[in-house]
């Protein structure tokens, strides 16, 4: 990570990233790009560093916001139109922490609107293009956080998983991308889509630069009580001996190309002496479905708050207040944002809250001491991120089954807390960046991190 020095200025770096930024204009990454002020924040660091004054470990870097961060800088729309023209009073702490290390932001990134989809069509403001073949999707649904560091406009960037939101787009796009343990990072100042699986992290070029910034983000706050103290930080790097590799993945529902990515990682890992074990792990089967019930469910809770009155966009055409909610909710969310609110509140009703919600809620329960009895045998396991790689814009956008299946691999770590590291794996004939993901027990984020060198 190039950072802000007696030799580089802030103001340099700055402008270089904004610069790139608008050279690649065309791939739709940014919502709103924030010119005067990166670089009156860059100005500032310089002035520090020319004084002699101590400055972050952050310093003049510049780096991209997923625009479902709360910040007063620029409107934070979670690419919805219903919050279109809202701008926060407060700063997610996430945010808060980078800054407080001299980190720049330069501009928002799109996402699928609230951050519903895995592909970034699903965003109000239209899709982001991939890096590697604009024909395709960036992956989702932190699509413009991945092109961005992709196309190395930014030295990184955040975003949000709740079911792969940053591990597939990171694969789509071939660089790392970190879902850390539930709990590990602040959620406060994050537009909410499923609050029991949500989890911050971050998007970059290497795994140290990964480890930096898990380093700052990390820790208690008592603005979000599902925060576990400060264990990334605390924790020793433990050294690994067996890693898994799932069976029930091996098949043909996974693209040909990705199975044998998997496969030349094990025989790399083989070769320096790692043991390969295995896994059953029938219970993973449940997962999507699982998914698919208790997200939407949770959604439905916390977009209820979206009323016309309090935040962004309100209805013109409305006569009454009960018109004014239900007008605003039909003209300001996006078709997938309404199938979720209806999946949510009818496994919730009491008709088939058991037969939907409480079944699911069994299944993750299933799929936790799945994880807790696989780690009891291997120190992490290795597995695809999704399906295939990055898919042709318009191919699932209109078939929602197809697009959740983009997921299959992906949700049960958020369903079971765990920790998943995307990592790059090569490209298959056509070009297109392969994805896999380094999963470990809770609070292994650290030594998963170091472990992924091994990969490399
Ligand atoms: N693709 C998944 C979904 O649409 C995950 C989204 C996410 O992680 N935000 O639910």
């Amino acid at each position: 990570m190039k950072i802000a020095n007696s030799k580089v200025t802030a103001e340099r770096l700055v402008r270089d990233a904004l610069d790139k930024a608008k050279h690649f204009s065309d791939y739709n990454i940014f919502t709103f790009l924030d010119e005067e002020g990166a670089i009156k924040k860059a100005r500032e660091i310089d002035e520090k560093i020319k004084r002699g004054e101590k400055v972050g470990r952050l310093a003049g870097v510049p780096y991209a916001l997923k625009d479902n961060f709360l910040s007063p800088r620029g409107e934070t729309t979670a690419s919805a139109h219903i919050l279109e023209g809202f701008t926060s009073p407060v700063t997610a702490t996430a945010v808060e922490k980078l800054e407080a290390e001299g980190a720049i932001m330069i501009g928002r990134t799109n996402l699928d609107a609230f951050a519903h989809g895995s592909s970034t069509e699903n965003s109000y403001f239209g899709p982001t293009l991939n890096s590697h073949d604009k024909k395709r999707v960036a992956g989702g649904s932190s699509g413009g956080s991945a092109v961005a560091v992709a196309l190395d406009i930014v030295e990184f960037a955040t975003g949000t998983d709740t079911g792969g939101s940053i591990r597939q787009p990171a694969s789509f796009n071939g660089i790392y991308g970190l879902k850390p343990t539930y709990g590990c990072v602040s959620r406060y100042g994050v537009v909410a889509m499923a609050s029991s699986t949500d989890c911050i992290g971050f998007f970059t070029k290497s795994p140290d630069d990964m480890d930096l910034l898990m380093s700052i983000a990390s820790g208690q706050d008592p603005k979000d009580l599902t925060t576990l103290p400060d264990y990334y930080n605390d924790s020793k790097v433990k050294k690994a001996k067996k890693i898994g590799v799932v069976k029930d993945f091996d098949n043909e529902s996974v693209d040909k190309e990705i199975r044998e990515a998997l496969k030349k990682k094990c025989e790399l890992l083989k070769s320096k002496g790692y043991e390969i074990v295995e896994l059953e792990m029938p219970a993973l089967k449940y997962a999507l479905a699982a998914y698919y019930i208790i997200v939407p469910a949770e959604v439905a809770s916390n977009l209820s708050r979206y009323d016309g009155v309090r935040y962004g966009f309100r209805s013109e055409k409305s006569e009454d207040l009960e018109n004014l909610y239900a007008n605003t909710r039909d003209e300001g969310f996006m078709s997938e944002n309404k199938r979720r609110i209806m999946i949510g509140n009818f496994v919730l009703s009491s008709g088939f809250y058991d037969a939907y919600f409480l079944k699911a809620a069994k299944a993750r329960t299933l799929i936790v001491k799945e994880y807790e009895k696989a780690f009891s045998k291997v120190d992490y396991i290795l597995t695809p991120v999704s399906p295939n790689p990055a898919f042709l814009l318009g191919e699932k956008v209109n078939d929602p089954i197809a697009m959740y299946l983009e997921d299959m691999m992906s949700v049960s770590l958020n369903l079971a807390g765990v920790p998943g590291l995307a990592i790059p794996a090569g490209e298959n004939k056509n070009g297109l960046p392969l994805g896999l993901q380094l999963v470990g027990p809770r609070r292994s984020d650290k030594s998963l991190i170091e472990f992924s060198k091994e990969l490399i």
